[in-house]
């Protein structure tokens, strides 16, 4: 037995996830990793190869047995693992409801065996769909797409499991995360890695309507310290808004990293602004965020060069690649 506590991350080899591991290693506890590679990468843990509190295993979530030995004498789980593109959850609703939902049973069961003392979910807060704002928790749920409805029943599955199973769950719904090894590669969506991209490439950036549209932007390691409160909390079985409180613009984004601009037409079915109301978080887990917008956006042009091999996103491919999304999410398709 261990005599640090003992995490799991699932999806630990990921952007959030990596972050996640990076906390958890800092604070003292031993990590083991559960990651099937799809969108994470080993590089993202690459600073903590010769830490022997750090285990990674490769595996898929959809693989896990209840009694999977990765989860024996674990103090708390953290559920990231899942498919994360919004876009291509419409041309692939199979996958993402296999995963997001089927695995994340999976994980809930292995956490039930090994009676662990607390679930943290990594919610999405596009379950709200075209919200009035700021959101708060209460806010009537409306998926708009299949990747909002899979986080959204994975996250029911982990409340299910609690009242059923007893099963200790809170769940963390974040708004737009960015920040250090956001997704470099794959599938068009995520407007950090298409935008550093196109900078390093001389392009002009492809801003989506007139770039008015806002984010409630949330830095990454704010994320992972909302998670660890969430888990050390005594107060189980609630849904916490994790966003900065403070949406930027597009249009202020492009300002930051600065460049030429390319405008697309505006994409059906996406809010205008998310915004968290987080009052929740911060009056019962004390949390708060501590990294303004200007400093995220810093530390990650700091970094630039990650993004030197992403895909170069310009007006035809994301035609393309938006085509479906088009042709389902447009008002009048009925
Ligand atoms: N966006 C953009 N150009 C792109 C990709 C995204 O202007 O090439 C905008 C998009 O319209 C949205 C914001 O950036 O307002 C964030 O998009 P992302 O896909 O990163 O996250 P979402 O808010 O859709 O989950």
């Amino acid at each position: 037995m261990s005599r640090y506590p003992l995490a799991v991350v699932t999806g630990g080899l990921g952007f959030i996830g990596s972050h996640m591991v990076d906390l958890l290693l800092e604070k003292g506890y031993e990590v083991r990793v559960i990651d099937n590679l799809s969108g994470g990468h080993e590089r993202n843990l690459a600073h903590h190869a010769s830490n022997k509190h750090l285990n990674i295993e490769k595996t898929d979530i959809c693989d896990l047995e209840p009694n999977s030995s990765a989860f024996k004498g674990v103090k708390y789980v953290f559920h990231l693992a899942g498919i994360g593109d919004i876009v291509p959850s419409i041309d692939n609703p199979l996958a993402y409801m296999h995963t997001n939902v089927q695995g994340t049973i999976r994980v809930l069961e292995a956490s039930r065996f090994a009676s662990v003392q607390k679930f943290v979910y990594a919610a999405s807060s596009s379950c709200y769909g075209l919200a009035a704002t700021p959101t708060r928790e209460d806010h009537p749920i409306e998926p708009m797409y299949p990747y909002a409805l899979s986080k959204y029943q994975g996250e029911q599955a982990g409340f299910h499991w609690q009242k059923v199973y007893g099963l200790p769950v809170n769940s963390i719904c974040i708004f737009n995360a960015y920040g250090t090894r956001v997704r470099t590669t794959g599938v068009y969506g995520a407007v950090f890695g298409v935008f550093f991209k196109q900078k390093l490439a001389n392009k002009p950036f492809t801003v989506v309507g007139d770039g008015t549209q806002s984010r409630d932007f949330i830095y990454v390691s704010d994320i992972a310290k909302s998670f660890l409160a969430a888990a050390e909390t005594d107060i189980t079985g609630e849904r916490f808004n994790v966003g900065a409180g403070n949406p930027q613009s597009i249009n202020r984004l492009v300002e930051l990293i600065g460049g030429e601009v390319l405008y697309l037409p505006k994409r059906p079915g996406e809010p205008d602004c998310t915004w968290a109301d987080i009052e929740k978080i911060t009056s019962k887990l004390n949390w708060k965020p501590t990294i303004g917008f200007e400093d995220g956006v810093s530390k990650m042009i700091a970094e630039i060069d990650n993004w030197r091999d992403a895909p170069l996103w310009d007006t035809e491919s994301i035609k393309t690649a938006t085509k479906t999304w088009f042709q389902f999410m447009s008002p009048e398709k009925h």
